[in-house]
C-alpha cells in the first residue's frame, strides 16, 4: 500500500510533462522573437524566467520537508489501517476498539497537519507564480511606454510585444506547475529508491536431480535466519524416493518447518543444496489459508476446473463428506465473506488444493495433527495409496509416524537419525521419550 501511494506521487509530475515540453519550444521561439522586436525590452521580459526559477528553488527548499512528512504519515496511516483490518479479531477480543480508534485518528491527524502545511506553502507559491508574471507585464508596459515616447519603438511594436509576452505567461505557468510537482514527486521517489536499494537475498534456484528413483535430494543444507546466531537447520541431508512417505519428527523449535521450507525452495539454504526432479513441490502450510470464493475456487485455484480432479482431491483429503453437507456443496462460498469452516476443515481444503495438481512431491507441515485421529488416518492412507506421489510430512502423532516409510528425527536443527519408526524406537532413547510424551499428551487430553 505504501509503494502504491509512493509510485502515484512519483509519476504525478510526468502527467503534464509532454505538454510542457512543447511549451518549452514555444517559450524559446517567442523569447527570440521578443528580442528581435525590441532588444532591451526583450531582455527585461526574459528576466522573468530566472525569477521564476529562483522562486521555485526557494519553494522547493521549504516544501520538501512538508511533503516528505506528509508522504511518511500517509505510509504510516495505510500501514496502521492494514494492521487493524488484519488484527480485527485481536482488537475485538481485547475490547481495544477505542484504543485503535484513537491510534488511527492520531495518525490521520498528523497526516492532515502535514498536508495542510504543504498545501499552505504551495498556495503561497502558486499565488506568487501568478503575481510575478503579472507584475512583469505592468513593468514592460511602463518601460515600453517610455521607449515609445522616446521614439525607440512604435506603438504597434509595443502592442505586439505585450501580446507576445501575454502569450508566454500561460506556458510559463505550466512549467511552474511541473516544477511545483517536483518536490512531491521527489519525496515519493526517495521512498521507492530506499526499497529498490535493499539488497536482494542471494536466492538460489534448486537444482534438478536426474535419473534414479530419487525425487528430492537435500544435501548438507544449513540455514540461519537473518540476525540469528544459531542455525535453525545445520548440515541436513535427506533423500526422498518415488512414492515414499518420510516423516520429520522433533520437538517444537527443532527446525522441522525450516527444513521443510528449505526442501520446498521457500527458503534458500545458507549453504548446501536442494534438488528436485521436476517443478517445485506442492506445499501445505501449518496455517491453512482460504481465499474468499467457492470450495472449487479454493481447490482449483484459478486453474482450469476439472471437477473429477476436484472430487478426487477432496476424497484424498477426506473432505468430501463435510463439503457435501454444506448448503451448496463444493459451490459453497467460503473464506472471508462466506461460510466459515473449522480449522480442521480449512486444513483439509488446503490439502485438497495441494493434491489437485497431482503433485509428484507433497510437503506437509504438521497440518494433519490438528485433525481428529480417524480423519488423519484416512488422509495418510489416501496419501500412501496415491500412485507415485512422495511425501515429506512434519508429523507429531505416533500413528502418523508409524505409517511413514522412514522417519527423520530432528534435534536442534540437526538430523540425528533416519530410519523406520521401529528402528528409531529401538536405537534412540531421545526419540522414544518424544514419542512417549506425544502418547501421554494425547491420553491426558482425552
Ligand atoms: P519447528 O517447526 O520444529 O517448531 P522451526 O523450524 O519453526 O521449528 O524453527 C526452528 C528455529 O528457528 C526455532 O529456534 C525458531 O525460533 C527459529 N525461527 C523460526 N522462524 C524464524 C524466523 N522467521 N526468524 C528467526 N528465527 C526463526
Ligand atoms: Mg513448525
Amino acid at each position: 500500500s505504501r509503494v502504491g501511494v509512493d509510485v502515484d506521487a512519483t509519476v504525478g509530475v510526468l502527467a503534464p510533462l509532454p505538454f510542457s515540453t512543447s511549451v518549452l519550444v514555444l517559450v524559446v521561439t517567442s523569447g527570440i522573437w521578443l528580442m528581435v522586436v525590441d532588444l532591451p525590452l526583450g531582455l527585461v521580459a526574459l528576466l522573468l524566467i530566472p525569477c521564476l526559477l529562483l522562486l521555485n528553488v526557494g519553494y522547493q527548499k521549504r516544501i520538501d520537508v512538508f511533503f516528505d512528512r506528509a508522504q511518511h504519515e500517509l505510509g504510516e496511516l495505510s500501514e496502521a489501517v492494514h494492521e487493524s483490518f488484519e488484527g480485527v479479531l485481536v482488537v475485538k477480543v481485547f475490547g481495544a476498539e477505542d484504543r485503535e480508534t484513537t491510534r488511527l485518528s492520531t495518525i490521520s491527524g498528523r497526516l492532515r497537519d502535514a498536508r495542510i502545511r504543504a498545501v499552505y506553502a504551495r498556495s503561497t507559491f502558486e499565488a506568487l507564480l501568478d503575481f510575478v508574471p503579472a507584475s512583469f507585464n505592468v513593468l514592460l508596459i511602463l518601460i515600453g511606454a517610455h521607449r515609445v515616447s522616446a521614439g525607440a519603438m512604435t506603438l504597434g511594436e509595443l502592442s505586439s510585444f505585450i501580446y507576445l509576452f501575454t502569450l508566454l505567461i500561460f506556458p510559463l505557468r505550466i512549467i511552474g506547475y511541473v516544477l511545483s510537482e517536483v518536490p512531491h514527486s521527489a519525496s515519493g521517489w526517495k521512498r521507492i529508491a530506499a526499497i529498490l536499494d535493499e539488497p536482494l537475498d542471494g536466492r538460489r534456484e534448486p537444482g534438478v536431480v536426474r535419473g534414479g528413483d530419487v525425487v528430492l535430494q537435500v544435501r548438507n543444507c544449513s540455514y540461519s535466519f537473518p540476525g540469528s546466531r544459531v542455525a535453525a537447520v545445520s548440515g541436513a541431508s535427506i533423500d526422498l524416493k518415488v512414492g515414499e512417505i518420510v516423516a520429520i519428527v522433533g520437538r517444537t523449535g527443532s527446525g522441522k518447518s525450516t527444513l521443510l521450507r528449505l526442501a520446498g525452495g521457500l527458503l534458500s539454504p545458507t549453504s548446501g543444496e536442494v534438488q528436485w526432479t521436476e517443478s517445485p513441490p506442492a506445499f501445505v502450510f501449518q496455517e491453512a489459508f482460504l481465499l474468499s470464493g467457492t470450495i472449487i475456487d479454493n481447490v482449483a485455484l484459478g486453474a482450469d476446473v476439472d471437477m473429477d480432479r476436484v472430487h478426487a482431491a477432496l476424497v484424498t483429503a477426506d473432505a468430501l463428506d463435510f463439503v457435501e453437507n454444506l448448503s451448496e456443496g463444493a459451490s459453497t462460498v467460503v473464506g472471508e465473506r462466506g461460510v466459515s469452516l473449522s480449522g480442521g476443515q480449512r486444513q483439509r481444503i488446503a490439502l485438497a488444493r495441494a493434491l489437485y495438481k497431482n503433485p509428484y512431491l507433497l510437503l506437509i507441515d504438521d497440518t494433519t495433527s490438528a485433525l481428529d485421529p480417524t480423519t488423519e488416518q484416512n488422509i495418510i492412507r489416501g496419501l500412501k495409496t496415491t500412485d507415485g506421489m512422495s511425501c515429506l510430512i512434519v508429523a507429531s502423532r505416533p500413528s502418523t509416524v508409524a505409517v511413514a516409510d522412514r522417519v527423520a528425527y530432528l534435534e536442534q536443527g540437526v538430523i540425528r537419525d533416519v530410519g523406520t519408526h521401529d528402528e528409531l524406537l529401538s536405537r534412540s532413547a531421545e526419540y522414544r521419550l518424544l514419542i512417549e510424551s506425544y502418547e501421554s499428551d494425547r491420553k491426558s487430553n482425552g
